[in-house]
């Protein structure tokens, strides 16, 4: 699966432009505006996408309820999408490592994890609901004798899908797969700045066997595609992964149209708490690392603010110094790489304000730079900030880039405070040998995830979401069914 010979022959291959994909058919913007693609890797012009209209849109969201009214897919048995799907996870699977790449340019993720973490993953995840559906049942309530109270599941209509470029066809299929496994059609909108890869898999969805109309991806702008998408009185359900600031405007946009039901995955300041007692230092530091600074920080349960035991703190922070520097940041495409590039010009000036404002706060900062601007690219150090407060910006704010604030604490109340001391409710981590304290800290933590003695791990079969700013729903596990499933009661006098 992983060859360099072939990831190098891909890594200058021509991109042919990119089109929308609605009702079955590759069609252009209906005014032909496209939009300039450029690759983190070195600020060029990689190709081209469709710039969407908000008549694309109409057109999209009326054939995905073309689709779902007349059950070309949602009225086929569970069985026969579940062959449709486990067809298309297979087709990903073929093309992973071009899809990898091809990610990678587009977005800048380290190939290594882009393999793993992009096509395989999405691969597993269609294949997990695929697998699901036809296992789903309906209920026969506990009624009085002389009655009969049933509970159908039926799928919602037509979904509307906007997912970010840091993981576009990991987050992708964690919406799709469960959306389309569930009888579902979708109207999917990639970022602007990943929607190739996107739009790579929906065709490779067209060619297993997914018909017309049930799978659409529109590209462009999010305040033109994502807003019409999101006021769409054709969508039933909007499920969303990305910032807070446009969270805040799809309820808007709900409540203004047909009052769609809304799921949001929104950004994190995830604490990592390392206490003195932690089984293994040296692996809590590399874990650490890890943590925040693969995908350049661009992660969003990243472990973003560290806190440390005070009686530890100053070694755990030379040793995480020292680690930093041995972490290797660059071209994404080559296999050493820890760290790739931020995805755009303006995340990268972005993460550089927050450092800035560190800086000229007090705080001492460790990185904190651009790098190899001569390649063009968009790299930046793995950055440290110390002597941080609880309430700072730094400590408060998700930058989304490579940046640890680090905080000390002295007990494990003071600890469970400042972690719960933000807006965000996401993930957390324990580092712990106290196996007491451990199940403590996860009660206690408001977070959707909780990590102990690691950081970042998890797996398909395991609910992701927020609490509190970080957004409400689940992706992944049989939970996220919920979202694209509607009950039914049919009461029955016998
Ligand atoms: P980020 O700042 O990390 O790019 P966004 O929330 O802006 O996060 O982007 C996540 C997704 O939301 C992208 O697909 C983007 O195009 C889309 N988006 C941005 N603004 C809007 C909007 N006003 N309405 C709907 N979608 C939007």
């Amino acid at each position: 699966m992983f060859d360099q010979n072939r990831i190098d022959a891909l890594r200058d291959a021509p991109i042919p432009p990119a089109q929308h994909l609605i009702d079955g058919q590759s069609c252009p913007a209906s005014d032909g505006g496209i939009m300039e693609v450029l690759s983190p890797l070195n600020g060029k012009v990689l190709t081209t996408i469709a710039q969407g209209t908000a008549a694309d849109v109409e057109a999209a969201t009326q054939a995905a309820r073309r689709a779902f009214d007349d059950g070309r897919w949602s009225g086929l048995a569970p069985a026969a999408r579940k062959a449709v799907l486990l067809k298309w996870a297979a087709l990903i699977e073929e093309n992973a490592l071009e899809l990898a790449v091809i990610g990678v340019r587009d977005n800048g993720t380290e190939i290594g994890m882009a393999l793993k973490a992009e096509p395989l993953s999405a691969a597993g995840t269609i294949r997990y609901y695929a697998e699901a559906i036809d296992k789903i049942t309906g209920e026969i309530a506990p009624t009085a004798p002389g009655t009969l109270g049933l509970v159908h599941r039926e799928p919602v209509g037509v979904v509307g899908a906007i997912v970010p470029w840091n993981f576009p066809l990991m987050i992708g299929a964690w919406k799709l797969a469960p959306a389309l496994a569930a009888g579902n059609s979708v109207v999917l909108k990639p970022a602007e700045t990943a929607s190739l890869t996107l739009l790579r898999m929906a065709q490779l969805g067209l060619d297993a066997g997914l018909p017309p109309g049930v799978l659409n991806v529109v590209t462009g702008l999010g305040a033109v595609v994502g807003e019409v998408l999101a006021l769409s009185m054709e969508v039933d359900v909007l499920v969303f992964t990305g910032s807070g600031t446009t969270g805040r405007r799809l309820l808007e946009y709900s409540a203004r149209s047909n009052l769609k039901r809304v799921y949001l995955e929104l950004g994190g300041k995830s604490p990592n708490i390392v206490f003195a007692d932690a089984p293994d230092l040296a692996e809590a530091v590399k874990t650490s690392a890890a943590g925040i600074f693969r995908n350049a920080g661009q992660v969003c349960v990243a472990g973003s603010r560290l806190l440390v035991e005070r009686s530890i703190h100053d070694q755990f922070v030379a040793e995480l110094t020292a680690y930093m520097k041995t972490m290797p940041v660059g071209d994404p495409l080559n296999p050493a790489t820890a760290a790739g590039a931020v995805n755009s010009l303006r995340q990268l000036e972005q993460n550089l304000q927050f450092v800035e404002e560190a800086r000229a706060q007090g705080h001492a900062i460790t990185g904190g730079a651009r790098i190899l601007e001569g390649t063009g690219g968009y790299f930046m150090e793995p950055t440290l900030v110390t002597g941080v407060s609880p309430s700072d910006r730094i400590a408060q704010d998700e930058v989304f880039g490579p940046v640890l604030a680090v905080i000390p604490f002295d007990t494990e109340e003071e600890a469970i405070r400042i972690a719960n001391g933000t807006d965000y409710g996401l993930a957390a981590a324990v580092w712990t040998s106290d196996l007491l304290r451990a199940h403590r800290m996860v009660r206690a933590i408001k977070a959707g995830i909780v990590h102990v003695n690691t950081y970042g791990g998890s797996d398909i079969t395991v609910p992701l979401g927020g609490v509190k700013q970080s957004g409400n729903g689940h992706d992944k596990s049989l939970h996220a069914l919920d979202k694209y499933l509607d009950l039914k009661t049919a009461w029955i006098k016998l």
